[in-house]
């Protein structure tokens, strides 16, 4: 069931003869989207973010407006913009009904949600391979299977554990909705607006390249595929697992990068926040806890879902991502006294 109250209308996203119609007859919400996209795109520049919540029609816009500029960094941006939107709204709604959140829930495709009274709590029960499915990114106990109270298949999970699931199911619905609208559509959609569109899309590539990621005297080329997939999806401008991040910070730590510089390479992920960034980055290497933690063992990457090694042969034999780095710096030395 598509709730009325959902403030997002993805029936409408996909219909390009609709918005094509909006768009045309409505100068309204042409110039809303248009409006949203360009400051989305300063706040972008400036390494702020931009919360602002929007109408179904702009929304769907400028939706396509962003499949139009087709650059990952962008849709990432928008959507996790959004995402807190809609953790705003959530929390709103959930002061005036529960029932609403569940609606919520089925708007997203769960059917099967329901809230029920446990002791003296009201609990969310939802089954448990959605919680499974949502819960990779958020990082704490209360988000970890082993500590949730299991019966017939499905969670019971509290107010706030309910709308960080329902904030990863937004997230994943709107990257398979936007991964499945065509490039060539946004073209029909936006026949006769092709300037406007060009000119939001050079300045966004423009900026976006004076902040591709620099790594200084580091050799990237040598790291780790794990390692290297944490950094693309920064690049990406997207929002790593706190596990993911955790690896990266302190593999950059162990082969000599200083805590300013991976605090910088952290700046791009669409989350950031630099006092907190700091003072993790602080905690883990050690200038702030005194103890110098360590990347994950790729065992624990590989339970994690966080190891990318394909069909790497170094990968096959190695059991840290740094021994994969220690092993391929020296080689490469070795090849340069040849
Ligand atoms: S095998 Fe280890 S080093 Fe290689 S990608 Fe997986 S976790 Fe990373």
């Amino acid at each position: 069931m598509i709730t009325s109250n959902f403030f997002v209308n993805f029936n409408l996203i996909q219909d390009k003869n609709r918005i094509r119609d909006i768009l045309v007859k409505d100068g309204r919400y042409r110039r809303d989207a248009f409006d949203y996209m360009g400051n989305l795109i300063k706040k972008y520049s400036e390494d702020k973010k931009y919360n602002v919540a929007i109408d179904r029609e702009t929304f769907a816009i400028t939706l396509w407006i962003i499949k139009y500029i087709n650059e990952k960094p962008l849709i990432n941006r928008f959507i996790i913009d959004q995402r807190d939107v809609f953790m705003n709204k959530i929390t709103q709604i959930s002061l005036e009904s529960f029932d609403h959140l569940i609606e919520y829930f089925g708007a997203l495709g769960i059917e099967d949600a329901s809230i029920e009274t446990v002791g003296n709590k009201y609990l969310f029960r939802i089954p448990f391979d959605i919680f499974i499915r949502y819960n990779k990114k958020l990082s704490g106990n209360k988000y970890r299977l082993v500590y949730q109270m299991l019966d017939s298949g499905y969670v019971y999970i509290d107010l706030r554990q309910a709308a960080h699931i329902l904030r990863e199911q937004f997230v994943a619905k709107m990257n398979k909705i936007y991964d499945k609208m065509d490039y060539s559509d946004s073209k029909d959609i936006f026949e006769g607006f092709y300037d406007k569109l060009d000119e939001l899309k050079k300045e966004f590539i423009e900026i976006n390249r004076k902040k591709t990621m620099n790594l200084g005297e580091i050799d990237s080329s040598i790291f780790p595929p794990c390692i290297k997939e944490y950094i693309n999806e920064i690049n990406d401008g997207g929002n790593p697992s706190h596990m993911a991040r955790l690896a990266l910070a302190t593999f950059l730590h162990h082969i000599g990068m200083d805590n300013e510089h991976i605090v910088k390479i952290f700046s791009r992920t669409a989350d950031f926040d630099e006092s907190s960034a700091s003072y993790q980055i602080g905690h883990l290497t050690g200038s702030i806890s005194g103890t110098e933690y360590s990347p994950p063992k790729c065992a624990t990457l590989k339970s994690n879902h966080l190891c990318y090694m394909g069909d790497d042969a170094l990968c096959q034999r190695i059991k840290h991502p740094l021994q994969y780095y220690e092993i391929k710096a020296k080689d490469k030395i070795n090849s340069r006294k040849k």
